[in-house]
């Protein structure tokens, strides 16, 4: 049963065909209990018929015997030898013709009666009880002589002789009176059975008993001996009807039964009476029973309609299940990636039919969208070149034939200078076309077959060349580099290309790797590294990957330190030369690293600068200098807080735009705020750089030219930008004390600005005399360790309170460490 479960459960065709199967059952079932049960009623209703029928040939059979027996009887009360021997009364002529005649027609008893119906002679010793059936019989026989009533009628009866039952005749011995009677009694026994047999199918079954003490006895019957018994036993045990079938359950078997009285009794009430009873009865289990040859026949309808049922069913099984075994063969197959093989698409305009011509249409759908997948993850759509997943295999497959052949394998990986300038400045639409004769002007440069160029993402390329060792690479990126000289003239514009390239050769340079990712890292690493140096091609160092995997950690070192609240701001004063009173604050970057201690800007502002990560650093610095002079006001001290801006933040086009939203939140006007930009970053991209200004400047921030001198920019560029001040740069202050050429350079960077109507600021005053020469020369203001370190805020209250303190106690004029 569980095995077939599981297998029903696995597999459609068995459902299929157990289902079939099990509604045929069901539907045979219903059939043959309605054809019971229809029979059953039939036969039920026909019962009481066929009884009756029954009992009235068991009635005639009787009358016929009574008919025969009357006539027997008469024919000895009219024979003449024994009409003269009563006449003369001669017993033993009498006796003897009884006995001759009883015997000649098989009667049990054969007895003369007087006309007083006294017994006068007889065959058989019954005298005893032939005298009350000899009474019954003339009760009967003076009905008979009664007036009007043929006196030659026989009276016949049924009753009991020798408590078997008997039929009686009694017919007048007349010559020419009735001088008396002749009696015979014929036993009613298997004679009887075996006509009613022959005539109905009726059983007989006779009971008697002498009277209403004695228990009924089965006299006679058709019947089991057994089932007669309890019949006999059961029979009244209930309340019975007077007429009609009584149905009377035995313990094997119902019978349908009809009661009719042959002597004695007569009554309804069984129990009170004695007599004969003929019980005719039919079986009800015989007559409900299904024939056998109907049943037969059911039987071979079922056994013929289950087979004709399995084979359809499995037939049709068979056409679905392998149907859809094909399609699911088809369905791995589309999963396993095969595309190419079409559906076996078979004739059929059935469901299945249908089903498989949608897979068919699938698989082609499914089939160009892997195509255009495939095209789109294998291949660059802008420039038409192999893209990285594809350079990244071809790579692949070079190193494995490079491995078999003994030979190297070279890639150049190529990235654009300023491209995303070129992005900014002309457009997108204008960077595609740039980038697509870029790989034109690449793919010119191979000259090999079986080289690849490929695009690995926005400006940056990477060239396969196989079979090649580092030195035929270098001499091709040589050769693209100069290529790369040539000004591109797109749409009017000419554009100078230059590009960082990176070089690295297996197995040279990769040697315990056989492996794609690992020789196209190498080569990435070599490439900025030229990027970095400003090389044209670099081959791969070890000692680059090694600085770049520094570079990394730092990154993200840097990272944590802006999350985690690692940085600090120090703030250095800037002072007035004549007043000597504080009127402004540097704000300088440290970094409180965990392992490493406080940092100084140089060890992490050159690396985050090159790494683009100084836009996070300079917002958070900004923020911090506003809280810083939020801080301060509150402790009534009003200055003014200067910013240090890269040349990543003046390229930056929303910058102004960040810096005022970080205004209006932390509510800090602009004029409270310097940005120094050093001359070198404004010179990286002056137009910009001058865009960005006008527009911090129209914000109301402060401009200051920090480090000046260093660079080679002119005063009179400087004079178009909307600066405030100037930064004399440190190196020159320093030196001005003993070298008269800082002093002089110092000297006319102070009037030139003053004559720009610029304030001047010089920094790195480290003595009381650099202070006085500075203010002899009329320069502004004053930033330096002879005044103040640069300081966390805490600190730089408590400072100011005691410089104050100091440069009142001075006379105006002199230097205030002086005295
Ligand atoms: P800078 O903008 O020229 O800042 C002035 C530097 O000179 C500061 O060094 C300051 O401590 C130092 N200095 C001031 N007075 C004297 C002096 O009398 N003698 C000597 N020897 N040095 C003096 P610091 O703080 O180490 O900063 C170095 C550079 O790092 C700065 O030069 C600036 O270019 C950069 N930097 C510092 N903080 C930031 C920042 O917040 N953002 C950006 N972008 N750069 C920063
Ligand atoms: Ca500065
Ligand atoms: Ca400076």
């Amino acid at each position: 049963m569980k095995r077939l479960a599981q297998w029903t459960q696995q597999s459609l065709r068995a459902r299929i065909l157990v289902l079939f199967l099990g509604l045929l059952l069901v539907a045979q079932v219903a059939g043959f209990s309605a054809i019971r049960a229809s029979l059953s009623n039939h036969a039920h209703s026909a019962l009481p018929g066929r009884l009756e029928l029954g009992d009235r040939v068991l009635t005639s059979l009787l009358a016929q015997r009574a008919q025969k027996l009357s006539d027997e009887t008469r024919l000895l009360a009219a024979d003449y030898g024994f009409l003269e021997a009563v006449s003369s009364d001669d017993s033993e002529t009498i006796v003897s013709a009884l006995r001759n005649h009883g015997q000649r027609i098989g009667a049990a008893e054969a007895a003369l009666l007087g006309t007083d119906m006294r017994l006068r002679a007889s065959t058989a010793g019954h005298a005893a009880g032939l005298a009350p059936i000899a009474t019954r019989l003339s009760g009967m026989a003076g009905q008979l002589t009664s007036p009007g009533k043929n006196a030659d009628e026989a009276v016949v009866a049924i009753a009991l002789l020798d408590g078997r039952p008997t039929q009686f005749a009694m017919v007048p011995v007349k010559a020419p009176v009735t001088v008396g009677w002749v009696l015979m009694g014929f036993p009613v026994g298997a004679q009887l059975v075996a006509d009613l047999q022959a005539l109905s199918d009726v059983q007989v079954t006779l009971l008697s008993r002498q009277s209403s003490n004695d228990p009924w006895q089965v006299s006679l019957s058709a019947l089991p001996p057994d089932q007669a018994a309890s019949l006999a036993a059961n029979l009244w045990s209930g309340p019975t009807p007077a007429t009609g079938m009584t149905v009377v359950d035995l313990a094997d078997d119902e019978l349908g039964v009809l009661r009719r009285w042959l002597a004695g009794g007569g009554g309804n009430d069984v129990d009170a009476a004695a007599g004969v009873i003929a019980l005719t009865s039919l079986s009800v289990g015989e007559a409900t029973r299904i024939p056998q040859d109907l049943q037969l026949a059911l039987l071979l309808i079922t056994l013929v309609s289950c087979a004709l049922f399995a084979a359809g069913s499995a037939l049709t099984a068979q056409r679905v299940t392998t149907a859809l075994h094909r399609l699911a063969v088809a369905a791995d197959r589309l999963g396993a990636g095969d595309f190419a093989t079409p559906m076996d698409a078979r004739e059929r305009s059935d469901e299945i039919g249908q089903l498989s011509q949608a897979f068919e249409r699938m698989r082609i759908n499914v089939a160009a969208q892997q195509e255009e997948i495939l095209r789109l993850a294998y291949w660059d759509t802008l420039t038409g070149l192999p893209n990285r997943a594809q350079f990244r295999d071809a790579v692949g497959q070079a190193i494995e034939a490079a491995a078999e052949s003994n030979t190297s394998v070279s890639v150049l990986m190529l990235d654009l200078d300023r491209f995303k300038h070129v992005n900014e400045v002309l457009g997108y639409r204008f960077g595609d076309l740039l980038l697509v004769r870029v790989a034109e002007r690449l793919v010119q440069q191979l000259v090999r077959g079986g080289d690849v160029v490929a695009r690995l993402g926005s400006d940056k390329f990477a060239v396969l060349l196989r079979t090649a060792d580092t030195a035929l690479a270098q001499s091709v990126a040589q050769r693209i580099a100069s290529a790369f000289v040539t000004p591109l003239i797109l749409e009017e514009h000419t554009v100078d290309m230059s590009a960082g390239i990176g070089l690295a050769t297996w197995p040279d340079h990769a040697a315990n790797a056989a492996n794609a990712d690992v020789l196209l890292s190498r080569a990435e690493v070599a490439m900025y590294s030229a990027k970095q140096r400003g090389l044209g091609a670099v081959v791969y160092d070890p000692t680059i990957d090694a600085s770049s995997a520094q570079t990394l950690s730092l990154l993200s070192d840097l990272r944590r330190a802006v999350t985690d609240g690692e940085l600090r701001l120090y703030l250095q004063p800037k002072l007035s030369l004549i007043g000597g009173q504080v009127v402004g604050a540097e704000a300088l970057v440290r970094w409180q690293h965990p392992q490493r201690g406080l940092l100084p800007p140089f060890e992490f502002i050159p690396f985050a600068e090159q790494t683009g990560f100084i836009r996070v650093l300079t917002m958070w610095i900004f923020e911090e200098a506003a809280r810083h002079w939020r801080a301060l006001r509150a402790e009534g001290v009003q200055i003014n807080l200067s910013i240090n801006l890269s040349t990543r933040d003046l390229l930056d086009q929303n910058l102004p735009q960040k810096f005022d939203a970080l205004l209006v939140k932390h509510q800090v006007p602009a004029e409270a705020l310097c940005l120094e930009i050093t001359e070198s970053s404004i010179m990286d991209d002056p137009q910009r750089a001058q865009a960005t200004l006008e527009r911090l400047s129209a914000l109301g921030f402060k401009l200051s030219i920090d480090d000046f001198g260093t660079g080679y920019s002119s005063l009179a560029y400087l004079k178009r930008l909307p600066v405030d001040e100037l930064k004399i740069d440190q190196s020159f202050v320093k030196g001005m004390e003993s070298d008269a050429d800082d002093a002089k350079i110092v000297r006319s960077a102070i009037d030139l600005a003053h004559n720009l109507g610029l304030t001047v600021v010089a920094e790195g005053v480290e003595n009381a005399h650099t202070w006085d020469m500075l203010r002899d020369l009329n320069c502004d203001l004053a930033q330096g360790y002879h005044m103040g370190k640069p300081m966390p805020l805490e600190t730089f209250a408590t400072w100011s309170v005691g410089w104050l303190a100091k440069t009142r106690m001075v006379s105006t004029g002199a230097s205030p460490m002086l005295h």
